[in-house]
């Protein structure tokens, strides 16, 4: 972490890349913490017709022409998945796999997370359940703990807890589980074997919204905002999907724009 950028935006859709271009025209700094663009909808639309400006183009193809401007826009482009935010003292610390950055303020452009939670995943967040391991690790330290997930991020955290002191157990396959316990989570059942564990750390590509943001309010899995995007946390705007319906790049683009507006609205304030 060698920089405060006046906004970080998390995701890389639509809602992010136009966000993104006015806060260049408002000579602000940013930054994009997105998963790779493959795991976008747009990404997955077959054919897109009603978006103006553009002929008809596959989603693949918008997708790389919204990266194309994002770049030329001088955003920082982070591949990564945010896996929380800390609010502290003015300004927000995001933490993406092991790196960390810091932002007056945030813009959540995150889409929406098709996501299925495993028993006990939601329940027991907090409480003897993470998706961070750098966040939660030294919690944990000299304790037994399980990574569930496979791939460069879930290896790279099971090696780091291992580094500090914890008995790791690796699933690596994403197959079925159930976190179990009582005050705290305590066992993990994998492939219906129970295995007594301290914290169980879960790696995933995506985590939803709904988990990322202390203090956000949500109504029917989407991010309450006011006509300005502006979300119940001060100095966190979200637009695009992950505001609600309708599922639409037209409204996400539009939406990315008021967003970074009142970003920099809100700079000017402070
Ligand atoms: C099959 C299909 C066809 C569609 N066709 C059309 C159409 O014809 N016309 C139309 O207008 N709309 C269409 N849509 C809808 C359109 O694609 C979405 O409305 C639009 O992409 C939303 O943009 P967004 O920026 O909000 O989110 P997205 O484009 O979904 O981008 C969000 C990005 O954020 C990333 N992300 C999420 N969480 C995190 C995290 N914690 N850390 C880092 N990154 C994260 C996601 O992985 C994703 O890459 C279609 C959607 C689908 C699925």
């Amino acid at each position: 972490m060698d920089q405060i950028y006046d906004v970080l935006i998390i995701g890389g859709g639509a809602a992010a890349t136009s966000a993104v271009l006015t806060l260049k025209n408002r000579g602000k700094t940013s930054a994009i913490v997105s998963n790779k663009e493959e795991t976008s909808s747009l990404y997955k639309a077959e054919k897109i017709t009603n978006y103006p400006g553009l002929p008809p183009m596959t989603g693949a193809e918008m997708t790389a022409l919204f990266r194309k401007q994002a770049e030329a826009a001088g955003a920082t482009m982070i591949t990564g998945r945010a896996i929380s935010v800390m609010p502290m003292d003015g300004t927000f610390g995001v933490a993406a796999g092991s790196d960390y950055y810091m932002a007056k303020s945030l813009i959540i452009a995150a889409g929406i997370t098709r996501e299925k939670l495993y028993p006990g995943e939601a329940e027991f967040l907090g409480r003897g359940v993470s998706y961070c391991a750098t966040c939660d690790g030294m919690l944990y330290r000299g304790k037994t703990v399980a990574v569930v997930g496979g791939g460069e991020e879930a290896r790279h955290d099971a090696d780091f807890l291992e580094s500090i002191g914890c008995t790791v157990l690796r699933f690596e396959k994403n197959g079925k589980y159930e976190i179990r316990g009582g005050m705290k989570a305590d066992t993990l059942v994998f492939a219906g074997e129970e295995h007594k564990v301290d914290c169980v750390f879960i790696i995933k590509d995506t985590v939803s919204v709904t988990k990322l943001v202390p203090g956000l309010e949500y109504e029917n899995g989407a991010i309450v905002v006011d006509r300005k995007m502006q979300t119940t946390v001060p100095g966190v705007f979200a637009a695009g999907d992950c505001t609600g319906k309708p599922y639409q790049l037209a409204k996400a683009a539009g939406e990315g724009n008021v967003a970074a507006l009142s970003a920099c609205d809100y700079l000017a304030g402070k």
